[in-house]
């Protein structure tokens, strides 16, 4: 039988929208509820292109305009669950 719905400790918050992703903190949570809200806060100034995560604009610039993006310190969060 399946073993990846058991339980972890403490809360665990799940997306109203999809109902299988969960997280274990409201920052995480809203942050993936953008993306069924649409909600991309981090706009590509060169064309039309726009993404929830920085992380994902600057694939996004260096794959299209070849633009190597800032990087500032910033935490990767790892959601393998
Ligand atoms: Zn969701
Ligand atoms: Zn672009």
């Amino acid at each position: 039988m399946r073993e990846d719905e058991k339980g972890s400790e403490g809360v665990v918050l799940t997306c109203p929208y999809c109902y299988r992703s969960t997280f274990k903190q409201t920052s995480d949570l809203r942050r993936h509820i953008r993306i069924h809200t649409g909600e991309k806060p981090f706009n590509c100034h060169h064309c039309s292109y726009s993404a929830v995560r920085r992380e994902h604009l600057n694939d996004h610039l260096w794959r299209r305009h070849k633009i190597v993006a800032k990087k500032r310190s910033q935490t990767v969060v790892n959601l393998s669950l």
